[in-house]
């Protein structure tokens, strides 16, 4: 997030660091996740003779949809490592994405954008649907996801801020939870006189053959040109910002439904120490902004404990992701009314 209320350690230009497949930061190699997960991954690119700029195609591609419908999962899926864990923070540019995915000659930069809110009037909410809005009109295709055999009108609503001329590639998600696949055509056929859909994709995102299968398709909606990124490099987001990602991602996974998305997580601290060791040691400290005294006793949990397995959890899976070993310290804050204030939501890093 960018209230930058830290000062890094000059050894912390997590800022300007990416990811990258295997990446060199600060003297350590990041490796893959852990090679049991990354056993269910698409396989990634044999390793590779160059391919000529001649012969490259790279292009943004929005990944679309109302919310829960699988886009991050999808997204994770796609650049074959988990970096994305949810959308709710995008920036309108060119290069503020999430994911790249580069296999054979193609590199494709996956933006994968928030929900689109369409319940609540709040500044938050509409700078997110600004985000959405400034996203789609400015990509190569739009994968527009739904789940398979649903539209709502809050899909519909997605659908209408569409621009015209950019392809747009239906992403039939959780094909494993529909039983009848006998209903399936009809309801494709229905989505065919919605919009005039390029693709029509019955998939699932957690399945990886149909993973390999939508790069496939997408391929040729790629325009030829040279990639933009090097061929490793698998997201252009800080550390700093996958940190506070993933403290959201549990907080949401360990509260459930019953915090409101108005909560947001603020890194106060993101240093890097000398270490004695080989291994690299981050010091993060975050704090959880929430609404209501009641939305704090629940992240805080009894004695502590929710709070106490956000940490756990967020701390174990930037270990594996960071190659670092982590300490984590957080707080949580009441801030009534933020969501409904635009300069404290642009002081929280929303535009
Ligand atoms: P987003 O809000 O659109 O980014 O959705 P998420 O990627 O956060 O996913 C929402 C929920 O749907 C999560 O619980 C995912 O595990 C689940 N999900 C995503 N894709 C699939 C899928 O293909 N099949 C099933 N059964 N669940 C999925
Ligand atoms: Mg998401």
């Amino acid at each position: 997030m960018s209230t930058d209320k830290s000062t890094p350690s000059p050894k912390c230009t997590a800022q300007a660091q990416t990811m990258r497949r295997p990446v060199q930061i600060a003297g350590v190699t990041i490796q893959p996740r852990d090679a049991s997960e990354d056993a269910a991954l698409p396989p990634l690119a044999a390793a590779p003779a160059p391919v000529p700029v001649e012969g490259q195609r790279c292009g943004l591609v929005a990944i679309v949809g109302k919310p829960n419908v699988g886009k991050s999962t999808l997204l994770n899926a796609l650049v074959g490592q988990k970096i994305s864990i949810t959308s709710r923070k995008a920036q309108t540019t060119r290069h503020r994405i999430t994911g790249i995915r580069t296999q054979g000659a193609a590199q494709y930069v996956f933006v994968d954008t928030p929900g689109f809110q369409t319940i609540h009037g709040t500044a938050l909410n509409k700078s997110l649907n600004k985000t959405v809005v400034g996203v789609v009109s400015d990509v190569d295709f739009v994968l527009f996801v739904v789940e398979a055999g649903s539209f709502t009108t809050a899909d519909a609503k997605v659908l209408a801020l569409l621009k015209p001329g950019i392809p747009v590639l239906l992403v039939a998600n959780k094909l494993d939870n529909v039983h009848r696949r006998g209903d399936i055509a009809p309801w494709l056929q229905s989505m065919q006189e919605r919009h005039a859909f390029n693709e029509f994709v019955p998939m699932s995102a957690k399945q990886p053959k149909d993973i390999v299968r939508l790069l496939g398709i997408c391929e040729k909606y790629l325009p030829e040109q040279a990639w933009w990124h090097a061929e490793d490099e698998l997201t252009d987001r800080s550390e700093k910002f996958l940190a506070s990602e993933m403290v959201r991602e549990k907080l949401f996974r360990l509260t459930g439904d019953e915090l409101p998305y108005t909560s947001t997580v603020v890194i106060d601290k993101f240093e890097e120490e000398a270490g004695r060791t080989a291994k690299r040691m981050l010091r993060i400290a975050a704090t959880i902004v929430v609404e209501r005294e009641g939305h704090k006793a629940m992240v805080i949990g009894d004695k502590g404990e929710k709070l106490k397995r956000i940490g756990t959890e967020t701390r174990v899976e930037l270990e594996k992701l960071l190659d670092a070993k982590v300490f984590i310290e957080l707080w949580v804050k009441v801030r009534s009314g933020w969501a409904d204030d635009e300069a404290r939501v642009r002081s929280f890093g929303y535009e």
